[in-house]
């Protein structure tokens, strides 16, 4: 079915800042909209996030250039065109943009376009999203797989004001049956996280992905408390649920030196190396994202090799969902896993292009949310029909992050006997 029009309107994501949210229609009335996420912890090769610059609005972080990119340069492009044909569409617009990092027409621009063609699609074929999605899964048997949800309880870093120089401590319920099951055992572990901190006279405020953030005395002191938290839910530490964590070691690289302020010292890549060492000694960490900084590839070679496969190691702002980075990563065994974030890359292809290729590679790929969310749920939709079997969307806690989680539930519901929960590979 053709594209008949196609209408952009700047919104404000969970942080309170605008970002853009576009919806196509179609000649037969099929309507598709997708709303754009936006990074703190960005990494420095993602593609462009246009923003007017403009300080008498939101403080130069309006996206009206970004919709009027949409409106007046893609739209009358992409008017026409077949829906379904996202290859097409998706490169008509990476060529109408001419940059290697999408700085003329803005990756969010592009990407609003991209996903909300997709959707329209969807709607006009009378399926569900992850139904039309799968047609980008090589492998799709007609089986699906819900995700493992990657939780993150405490937040740190740069999305809670530092509270920890890691940035995310995520809990991973592998042993459940189901996807509602695991979503359960997450959210009665967080209530139980709540408690815990409660009775130990810490705060209880959240972090920019809902995680708990309070005041505590080590990078070390989370895993304790998440560890109480898991016990006092009634599940068994490293069996039932393992932990995940996200360094986002770029934002606590300066000057050559990691700066663990939690820590009081400045670390070298093989001193923060021993350190995570240590807590693997210590805790039951199944992964490993962002450990070291973007561009410090031989020190995420050397972990992965000492890891041998035991866990995985995940880049994200290392590889930016950019495949250039990736196929770099891949010869290099740089890692074992890939983040997947939309608007690091700008346009649903180029994303399906990256798992693809990590997956065809023998790694796992990790679908994300942005530390900046809306409420749309499309990356619920892809996790499912791309069958990666891991998604990463926050803490139980704030609607955006939940939005994406009770869509897999519902996902889950509607699929019945056609899908089963994932299984985590690094768990026998
Ligand atoms: C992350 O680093 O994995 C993340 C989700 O944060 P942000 O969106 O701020 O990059
Ligand atoms: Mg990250």
């Amino acid at each position: 079915m053709k594209i008949k029009s196609v209408k952009a309107l700047e919104i404000l994501d969970s942080r309170g800042n605008p970002t853009i949210k576009t919806t196509v229609t179609l000649e037969d009335g099929s309507a598709g909209s997708a709303a754009v996420p936006s990074g703190a912890s960005t990494g420095a090769y993602e593609a462009c996030e246009l923003r007017d610059g403009d300080k008498s609005r939101y403080s130069g972080n309006g996206v009206l250039t970004a919709i009027k990119n949409v409106e007046e340069v893609i739209a009358p492009a992409i008017i026409g065109h077949e829906a379904d044909e996202q290859e097409k569409i998706d490169s008509l617009m990476i060529s109408l943009d001419g940059t290697e990092n999408k700085t003329k027409l803005g990756a969010n621009a592009i990407l609003s376009v991209s996903l909300a063609v997709a959707r329209a699609a969807a709607v006009s074929k009378g399926i569900p999203l992850y139904e039309y999605l799968t047609k980008f899964n090589p492998d799709f048997s007609g089986k699906y797989y819900l995700p493992v949800p990657m939780m993150n309880v405490m937040n740190g870093g740069k999305h809670a004001d530092w509270a920890t120089d890691i940035q995310e401590y995520m809990i991973l319920p592998v042993a459940a049956k189901t996807e509602s099951d695991a979503i359960r055992m997450c959210a009665e572990t967080y209530a139980q996280l709540k408690k815990v901190l409660k009775s130990k006279k810490y705060g209880i405020a959240v972090g920019d992905e809902g995680g708990f953030a309070p005041a505590v005395s080590s990078n070390e002191e989370p895993f304790e408390l998440m560890k109480e938290a898991i016990e006092n839910a009634g599940y068994v530490l490293g069996k039932d649920i393992v932990f995940g964590i996200d360094a986002a070691a770029s934002e606590f690289f300066k000057d050559g030196v990691y700066e663990l302020k939690k820590e009081g010292k400045n670390v070298s890549s093989d001193e923060l190396s021993a350190f995570y060492h240590g807590l693997v000694r210590k805790y039951p960490i199944y992964s490993f994202e962002d450990i070291f900084a973007e561009d410090d590839w031989s020190a995420f070679q050397k972990f992965t090799a000492e890891l041998d496969n035991k866990g995985q190691v995940v880049g994200d702002d290392l590889y930016v969902t950019n495949v250039k980075r990736l196929e770099r990563g891949i010869a290099e065994k740089t890692s074992n896993s890939i983040l997947i974030k939309l608007n690091q890359i700008g346009s649903l292809t180029e994303t399906v292009s990256a798992v693809n290729l990590a997956l065809r590679s023998g790694m796992t790929a990790v679908i994300s949310h942005r530390s900046g969310e809306t409420e749309d749920t499309f990356i619920a939709d892809l996790v499912v029909a791309l069958g990666t079997g891991q998604i990463k969307t926050g803490a139980p806690c704030r609607s955006e992050r939940v939005a994406k989680y009770n869509r897999l539930m519902e996902i889950e519901s509607e699929l019945g006997p056609k899908c089963e929960y994932a299984k985590f590979p690094f768990i026998a």
